[in-house]
């Protein structure tokens, strides 16, 4: 059986992702930062409800020692990485003017070094499958910036072009990379938004609502699919139409 590695995944997007994974079929590789994040969670049992496997596995993607360590254990525990989902990511928001050192490099190692972390590593034993998908969780400010964000929009933005750069170097391999881009989705991460910052996204959204971690996991899943097998290099806006 394939086995899908989706990082942050004990809530929000990734948590989504994994149980949408695990009703396609996949073994799951769960990661987070912290064995807390799991705690008065029921993500493991509701995955192994679906009758797949499903190990978590506690590691810093920002840290290249970590990252390497965790990926040799899930490719020893399930044979296999079929599809890398490289979700984990964080906001330390201010305007550029006020923000500090610390908060610029802390997201940019957490949001843009864990997916050069993980591509590198996951990537080596996809190579050697000749078959694997990688997709990194960008964001439309990374597209399109905003302010407040110059961390997160600098780090989603490099993810956007390692996409790329990873679909190129890995594509004669059978492997494809894609990157999707979220707008505002509903998890622990927006809830931390003013209701004067929501009010104002959502006068931009063409469908006039956010969107459902479900609209996020349906579109890896189409990517980690077979019918995407022609498909990669590509940003995919998941957004309600927040610029056309
Ligand atoms: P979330 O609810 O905050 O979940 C992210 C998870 O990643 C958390 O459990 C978090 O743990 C974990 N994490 C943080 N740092 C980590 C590290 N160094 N190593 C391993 N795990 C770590 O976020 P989300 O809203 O689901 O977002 C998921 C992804 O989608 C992110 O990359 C985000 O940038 C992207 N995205 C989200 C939106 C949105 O509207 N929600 C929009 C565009 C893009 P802690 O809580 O302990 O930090």
């Amino acid at each position: 059986m394939a086995t899908a590695l989706i990082t942050g995944s004990a809530r929000g997007i990734g948590a989504a992702v994994a149980l949408r994974l695990a009703k396609d079929g996949y073994n799951i590789a769960l990661n987070d930062i912290s064995e807390a994040m799991f705690e008065n969670n029921t993500i493991i049992d509701d995955i192994k409800a679906l009758g797949v496997e499903c190990e978590k596995y506690i590691c810093d993607v920002s840290n290249f020692e970590q990252v390497e360590k965790t990926v040799k254990e899930i490719k020893e525990r399930f044979g296999s990485i079929d599809v890398l989902v490289n979700n984990a990511g964080i906001t330390r928001d201010g305007l550029m003017a006020r923000m500090s050192e610390e908060q610029y490099d802390t997201v940019i190692a957490v949001n843009q070094k864990s997916v050069f972390n993980m591509c590198k590593f996951v990537g080596n034993i996809m190579m050697r499958q000749r078959s694997g998908r990688i997709i990194n969780l960008a964001s439309v400010a990374g597209v399109y910036g905003n302010p407040g964000q110059i961390n997160y929009s600098a780090s989603k933005g490099a993810i956007i072009a390692m996409t790329k750069t990873v679909a190129k170097e890995l594509g004669s391999r059978g492997i494809t990379c894609n990157a999707v881009a979220p707008g505002f989705i509903k998890t622990p991460m927006t809830d931390k938004l003013t209701d004067e910052q929501k009010n104002m996204m959502l006068g931009q959204i063409a469908m006039k609502r956010f969107g459902e971690v479900s609209d996020i996991a349906g579109v890896i899943s189409f990517l980690a699919s077979k019918d995407a097998g022609y498909v990669t290099g590509q940003v995919i806006e998941i957004s309600g139409g927040i610029m056309m």
